[in-house]
């Protein structure tokens, strides 16, 4: 029976190869998740015989187009943008967009293809789907990054709206980002439609949280995966690569909560401050400056500074949570971060661990938590941003925080529960994947090939 799965998935992985050729991250993307699916297909061979799969890896809508702009020199660049409208079996796509040179179809394909098992497991009603483009946001002023905005959504609006497709921010796109955009649909459809687009400044439909969620959902996580183990943040050590909005609140939430963070990280280099991280020069530095982490040693001169980023998983801690971007860890810095005697890992990030890092620390039986579920807060308070803008409300902070903690405990039972009705308990990778995939999968059953 295994052998025929096996078979199957294989099958349809190398479709996947052939159709989508140079989409490294795409396979690597679909491959980790085929994996963890053998022993749900085992036993409903439904999904295989209704052809699930071969669905479900082939996005609903892929939109590419050009995105030209005129920089403050008066040059005309032309970047490329993609909004990739994965599956809508659980509601209107939803997922973000990023700003970023090293976004490609493949990177948004990845992307896309995870956000749809994310958003299932925050039990919301959205569908999953992603966008971007391969603009570089860093040492452009306020006017190249709104002309770039307004040029960006001039093509994206025709595909978008609150009941059809619903970006937000990702690595690069912030609330000043999704204002430009905003602006600029609103303009093209001379209505104000709140819900088009998540992530809103607070004074136009933004929700209270919303900037924190992905961050405080992390650390919700973790806590949960902890306390089920009788151990808590409370005095761990933990280490947080990234210095964007991921890291920026999971750091909060984890010193609120007791903890000693002694490093954080840019595409640069790190920062190791051994006695703690003062997040107030991190958050002057990265939210009000945006600059690089190596100016945190000119506040704090007893904090070193080192070159090249992925070392960071060098220094010794309790709690690794990689909140920056794909493939972060690989094999050998999950090695290091075992013989260093980590205790748990979480996900922050997209993919940030290569798929031989994930089996070296499931081998090691370190708590791992993965993206998808880990999180997935950051995507589950913009459905309540949806909420909230459809009901034309607003709740409060510490209504949506406490909806924000019910739905990552939830996720985490789910993972929990997925893990151990297939007989892989601990491994929140295959459990997490199979809770996702389920609720889209018996959704696209009942609603037929189409
Ligand atoms: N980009 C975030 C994610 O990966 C948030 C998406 C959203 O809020 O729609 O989940």
């Amino acid at each position: 029976n295994k052998q025929i799965v096996q078979d199957y998935l294989n099958e349809v992985y190398e479709t996947v190869v052939v159709r989508n050729p140079n989409e490294a991250e795409f396979h690597q993307a679909v491959s980790l998740i085929f994996k963890s699916l053998i022993p749900i297909l085992e036993k409903y061979p439904i999904y295989m015989e209704k052809g699930i799969l071969e669905q479900l890896i082939e996005p609903e809508r892929v939109i590419s187009f050009r995105v030209p702009w005129v920089d403050d020199e008066g040059k005309v660049n032309v970047n490329r943008g993609f909004r990739v409208q994965f599956n809508s079996a659980l509601g209107p796509y939803k997922g973000g967009l990023r700003f970023h040179p090293s976004v490609n179809l493949s990177i948004v394909k990845f992307l896309g293809l995870q956000q749809i098992f994310k958003n299932s497991l925050t039990g919301q009603q959205i569908g999953g789907g992603k966008g971007g483009a391969d603009f570089d946001p860093k040492g452009k002023s306020d006017n190249e990054i709104m002309r770039f905005c307004q040029s960006f959504m001039t093509e994206l609006a025709k595909y978008i709206g609150p009941d059809t497709d619903i970006p937000a921010g990702d690595v690069g796109v912030g609330s000043k980002e999704i204002g430009y955009m905003f602006g600029q649909y609103k303009k093209m459809r001379s209505s104000f439609e709140a819900g088009v687009l998540t992530g809103k400044g607070l004074g136009y439909g933004g929700s209270l949280a919303r900037k924190e969620a992905t961050g405080y959902g992390t650390i919700y996580f973790v806590q949960a995966m902890l306390k089920d183990r009788g151990q808590s943040l409370d005095g761990s050590t933990v280490v947080v690569s990234g210095s964007g909005n991921v890291s920026i609140y999971a750091i909060e939430k984890a010193m609120q909560l007791g903890a000693n963070v002694v490093a954080c990280s840019d595409s640069n280099g790190y920062i190791y401050d051994e006695n703690g991280i003062d997040l107030d020069t991190v958050k002057n530095i990265k939210e009000e400056n945006n600059g690089r982490i190596t100016e945190y040693i000119d506040k704090h001169p007893g904090a070193t500074y080192v070159e090249g980023c992925t070392d960071i998983w060098n220094v010794p801690c309790d709690i690794a949570l990689p909140c920056a971007t794909q493939n972060e860890i690989d094999e050998d810095a999950a090695k290091k971060l075992v013989e260093n005697g980590v205790k748990a890992v979480a996900e922050g990030a997209n993919m940030p661990s290569a798929t031989e890092a994930i089996n070296v620390f499931l081998d090691n039986k370190i708590l791992f938590g993965p993206a998808k579920a880990v999180n997935a807060g950051g995507v589950a308070v913009s459905s309540l941003e949806m909420s909230q803008n459809s009901m034309r409300m607003s709740w409060s902070f510490e209504e949506v925080d406490a909806k924000l903690q019910d739905i990552m405990q939830t996720i985490y039972e789910n993972c929990v529960e997925a893990s151990e009705a297939f007989d892989c308990p601990g491994d929140f990778v295959t459990g997490a994947n199979i809770a996702g995939f389920k609720k889209v999968a018996d959704a696209m059953l009942e609603q037929g090939v189409v």
